[in-house]
């Protein structure tokens, strides 16, 4: 059995396809794509699987009136979840609706799959003239800047250029681009050009932006908040492995979120407990990458040198909130194990899980992650615990 239990979410998720409808009828989990053949299989045992799963858990839910009861839908090109403890169980068609909707709203302000969102006016606009932006639109883009300096511009949401040269937009490539036009795309990345003026947003000719990196946990953010405010205190959201957690799943019973193999996606290799409100996502090498000439490449480019990462398999992180997660997942990702947790010191009650892209594995946890991150026994041995000395 993948699931733990009921109260067990799968991490993973696809890319914040703002503006495009879910995949294949699959759940945004797969986490291992070793090949485009084993990538192949995998969606169709992970489909099957999910049916399953799916069935498994309904069923435990019409028998087990303690369990949290869970409603799914498709929304920002991924798959989404609210699952409320038993207590909330009638209100859960009318909380799912109410968060679907600021799904939606988010979708139509930040994709930039609809070219009259506010994020695709703002490149077309770039270097001509300023755009009045919504609050929220305000709000991630000061997250996103933040975000930027704490992981010391690992983490760009201008990197738009560079995603878009490099095939993951909507022109695919078959061959690696030239280092010269990589340079120029290189200048037109820089955070700290997002300029913010009251309700409105500008930017220098040339740049756009991409939020896939920190909108589905922004969004997640937001959804939680709805369920907050609707006098909620025992849920868990999960935008296409992006969740966040609030209360206990029952009494006395931790939110448990299954971490799998980045390298097998049929084993986990543990489990981590949520507290209260807290966070997690995880950015990976193995669901999303393009292949040219043969090679792999990850769909999280490193805005220092304009290539797409190498070396990382996969980053979890736990954080106070999911726009953290969301985006600390991807900057970590980009600066690996040693900067990474350099970084970490400066972002309190944040912690990670980082797995190299090698064998065999290795769970490298921030001494907070080891509290919270149990293995299962075949992957115990593996474990190795950044000593906080390091951190200094
Ligand atoms: P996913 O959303 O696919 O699960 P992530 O949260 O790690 O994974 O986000 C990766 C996405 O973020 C990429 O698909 C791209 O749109 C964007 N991105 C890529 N590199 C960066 C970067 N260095 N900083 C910010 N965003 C990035
Ligand atoms: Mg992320």
């Amino acid at each position: 059995m993948l699931a733990a239990g009921p109260s067990v979410a799968r991490l993973g998720g696809g890319k914040l396809r703002l503006g495009r409808t879910a995949g294949p009828g699959i759940p945004g989990f797969v986490l291992t794509a070793i090949s485009r053949r084993a990538l192949g299989h995998c969606l169709r045992t992970w489909s099957r699987l999910y049916r399953i799963l799916f069935l498994v858990a309904m069923g435990a839910c019409s028998r087990e009136s303690t369990e949290p009861v869970t409603r799914s839908f498709a929304s920002m090109g991924t798959q989404a979840s609210v699952t409320v403890a038993a207590e909330y169980r009638d209100r859960l068609p009318e909380l799912t609706e109410a968060v679907h909707e600021v799904l939606r709203r988010l979708e139509d302000q930040l994709s930039t799959y609809r070219s009259d969102s506010e994020i695709s006016r703002l490149a077309a606009a770039a270097g001509r003239f300023p755009i009045s932006v919504s609050a929220d639109t305000r709000r991630i883009l000061e997250l996103a800047r933040r975000y930027g300096e704490l992981s010391r511009g690992a983490f760009d949401v201008t990197v738009a250029p560079l995603v878009q040269l490099w095939g993951f937009g909507r022109r695919a490539r078959h061959s690696v681009p030239d280092p010269e036009v990589i340079e120029d795309r290189l200048r037109l990345v820089n955070f700290r050009s997002i300029e913010l003026q009251g309700g409105s947003a500008f930017l220098p000719a040339g740049m756009s932006l991409d939020l896939g990196g920190i909108g589905k946990g922004f969004a997640v953010d937001k959804a939680v908040e709805v369920l907050r405010r609707s006098g909620v205190r025992a849920a868990m959201v999960d935008l296409g492995g992006n969740i966040r957690v609030l209360g206990q799943a029952e009494p006395g019973t931790s939110w448990t979120i299954g971490i799998r193999n980045p390298f097998e996606s049929e084993r986990v290799l543990g489990v981590i407990k949520l507290p209260d409100g807290m966070a997690v996502a995880t950015s990976g090498n193995y669901e999303r990458f393009v292949e040219i000439g043969g090679r792999r490449y990850s769909h999280i480019i490193d805005p220092r040198t304009g290539y797409p990462v190498e070396g990382m398999a996969g980053v979890t992180v736990v954080s106070p909130d999911a726009t953290g997660s969301d985006a600390l997942s991807t900057a970590l990702f980009v600066l690996g194990v040693e900067s990474g947790f350099e970084v970490l010191k400066d972002v309190p009650g944040t912690e990670a899980l980082f797995i190299r892209d090698r064998d065999p594995v290795e769970l490298w946890l921030t001494p907070g992650m080891a509290t919270l991150f149990t293995a299962v026994p075949e992957y115990e041995p593996a474990i190795r615990v950044l000593s906080a000395e390091a951190r200094k």
